[in-house]
């Protein structure tokens, strides 16, 4: 019978008949035409039954996927700071902490109970115990600070406020453009040429625009943690979201906008890289309206979406004019009162050789002057020594709205930090208080005088943001292995750099960065010069990768391992550098491949190797206890009936880190 007229006899189109057959157990093929007449006769018949068998089937499967579909719906969510202990995240998952580490185990991560391990990390090993992970900024404890800088702020009598510059943050995808746009928005500015002044890198810039000024966060570190982003929405009273036209909205946007969302901050949508032949800017809309629910302003909807290309530098004007005109619908906010004493959010810290702890704030109320001293948490920071602007030129005070660098200040703050003018409570600090990264900058050059004799691996470490640089530091300070050494030569922020490969050579280090970048040019100078870079943006392959070094260089202990003794009943036979015994094991037992010590009068006489072990004739591995055995033992012939062998082992114990 042909393939249609079985379709039509079933009332079904013929295509559909092919694709149900195998489904129920008749495998004709796709291409058949013909059937044979039983086939196709068992099919009619049984035709009515076998749809619904399968009909029946597909709903229970159906059932069965939105079961696991509810599940998975119904993960348990659980939110947790950017570090967190294993110990925490065990409580905060509900889950015995064994199962943690052992979780944390399969992902070779051997940590203990107390160390901390990073989102990303968490995220990861949550998700594999189906655990929803999210970041809870709440957790962190500058939110306490922030929380204190709007009680300071919203202290101030409304009359003693003045406008002062807004603060803008730029922010989305990775290599959607937020570099090029900095730097492109950097250009316009005529301010920095009238200055005469060349922009430095601290952590943010202003430029004027219509005689007014806009002061814009610059952090380095694309994939900066989300934390880092939202203390960056939280200092900032703008936001733009930059979205590449090529690519359209990505994970990060998303995870930025749902930042911006959360700070509650005014922003707006900058659609770069529109000189792209591939750009489609109708698609990144539609995708920001389907997945973001934000409608463009021509489209009907409130966001305004600029078109720029910060490459060819096409709309950046316009968009710096919307910020602006969104600045002003915010005027009532964006204020603060230059005569107070002066508060501020870190936004960059670091460590100078030279310098000492330095740090840019952004000034948020007050005035900042130079010769005032600052605290945090009412501790004693340190007195301002010199205060520079983001140009690089001293300057003796910072108004609201201004990016300072700080010099002087005792300690390192944290970014995200809150520090006042104030002296804070001297007595309360100690010396065991003091920053990490101060104690790196004395251990490091205590290190270089350290005898040369203990291995080493000298690092310099780069990161994107302070907390990841002391995360990492924390790590690699928990392996403790007295003979090896691990000596952090330098530690900064941002991309790695030609002096740092030039630092590197001559210190022997190897480079490591985290979530930084390192530029072609660099990248050829290290090759040139042999010096190791490893890029990495998550921290746990780090510290296994320096583990990993360091087991490579651990010596093996030897250590030695009695197994037995046997007691010399005869000797059957003596060579020049060998003899044939026969013994009883009297201790413990003889093994093969085991080292001989000859024993006599409890004196060892001679030291030789076994190199054959018989029982009852037989060539065997091991001889136990109270039985004879023959022995072949390898070394000076000096044993007698009635010396006492001593077997033992030596063994290689390589150290697990
Ligand atoms: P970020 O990771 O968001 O900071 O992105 P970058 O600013 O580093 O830019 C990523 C890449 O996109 C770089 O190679 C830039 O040169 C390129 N890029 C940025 N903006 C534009 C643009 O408007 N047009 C084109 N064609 N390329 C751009």
């Amino acid at each position: 019978m042909n393939i249609t007229e079985l379709a039509r006899i079933l009332k079904i189109p013929t295509q559909e008949l092919r694709d149900k057959l195998p489904q129920l157990g008749f495998d004709i093929g796709q291409k058949a035409i013909k059937i044979d007449n039983r086939t196709a006769n068992k099919i009619i018949s049984q035709w009515h039954s076998l749809i619904k068998q399968l009909e029946i089937q597909e709903q229970k499967e159906k059932e069965k996927n939105d079961m696991e579909e509810k599940q998975i719906e119904t993960k348990k969510e659980i939110k947790i700071p950017s570090f967190v202990t294993v110990r925490n995240f065990a409580q905060a998952a509900g889950l015995p902490v064994n199962q943690v580490l052992s979780e944390l185990m399969k992902n070779s991560i051997f940590s203990s109970l107390n160390e901390k391990i990073d989102f990303e990390t968490a995220a990861i090993i949550g998700a594999d115990l189906g655990l929803e992970v999210k970041l809870d900024e709440k957790f962190d404890k500058q939110i306490d600070q922030q929380d204190r800088l709007k009680d300071l702020l919203e202290q101030e009598k409304s009359t003693d406020l003045q406008p002062r510059p807004p603060v803008i943050v730029v922010m989305g995808h990775v290599d959607h453009g937020k570099t090029k746009l900095l730097d492109a928005i950097r250009k316009t500015d005529v301010m920095a040429g009238e200055a005469g002044g060349i922009t430095q890198h601290i952590g943010a810039y202003q430029v004027k625009r219509n005689n007014k000024i806009i002061t814009f966060i610059d952090t380095p570190g694309h994939e900066a943690f989300t934390a880092m982003r939202s203390r960056g929405a939280k200092i900032a009273d703008i936001a733009i979201l930059v979205v590449a036209a090529d690519d359209g909205v990505k994970p990060q946007t998303i995870e930025a906008f749902r930042i911006i969302e959360a700070a509650k901050i005014p922003f707006v949508v900058a659609i770069n890289k529109i000189d792209k032949p591939e750009a489609n800017v109708d698609k990144t809309k539609q995708e920001l309206s389907s997945q973001l629910k934000i409608t463009p302003e021509d489209w009907g909807g409130k966001t305004i979406c600029a078109l720029i290309s910060a490459k060819q530098g096409t709309g950046i004007e316009d968009l710096l004019d919307i910020v602006l005109l969104t600045t002003d619908m915010e005027a009532d906010k964006i204020k603060a009162n230059p005569h107070a004493s002066a508060v501020g959010t870190v936004i960059e810290s670091r460590i100078d050789k030279g310098e000492g702890a330095i740090a840019t704030v952004l000034i948020q109320n007050g005035t900042l002057k130079v010769g005032d001293s600052l605290c945090l948490h009412n501790k004693f920071y340190g007195k301002v020594r010199a205060l520079k602007d983001y140009l690089g030129q001293n300057i003796t005070q910072a108004i609201p709205g201004m990016p300072t660098k700080i010099i002087g200040l005792k300690i390192a703050p944290e970014v995200g930090d809150v520090l006042e003018v104030g002296i804070g409570e001297k007595t309360k600090i100690k010396k065991q208080k003091v920053s990490a990264q101060a104690r790196i900058v004395e251990k490091s050059e205590k290190a270089e005088k350290e005898d040369n004799k203990t291995k080493k691996i000298n690092l310099i470490i780069k990161s994107d943001v302070l907390g990841s640089g002391e995360a990492i530091e924390e790590s690699l300070a928990k392996i403790e292995i007295p003979e090896i050494k691990i000596n952090i030569i330098k530690k900064g922020l941002g991309n790695i750099t030609e002096g740092d490969i030039t630092q590197a050579e001559a210190s022997q280090a190897q480079t490591i960065g985290f979530n930084v970048k390192i530029p072609p040019v660099v990248e050829d100078l290290a090759r040139d010069k042999n010096v190791t870079v490893k890029l990495y943006n998550i921290i746990y392959e780090l510290i296994n990768d320096i583990k990993k070094q360091i087991q490579e260089l651990i010596e093996p202990e030897i250590k030695r391992v009695d197994s037995g003794k046997v007691k010399v009943l005869a000797i059957f036979r003596t060579e020049s550098d060998s003899q044939i015994i026969g013994g009883k094991v009297i201790k413990g037992t003889a093994e093969q491949n085991s080292l001989i010590e000859v024993m006599r009068d409890k004196q060892i006489i001679e030291t030789g190797r076994l190199i054959k072990l018989q029982s009852g004739k037989q060539d065997v591995n091991i001889v136990e206890e109270g039985q004879e055995c023959g022995i072949k033992y390898e070394g000076k012939p000096v044993i007698k009936e009635g010396d006492v062998l001593q077997f033992y082992k030596k063994e290689k114990v390589i150290k697990k880190i």
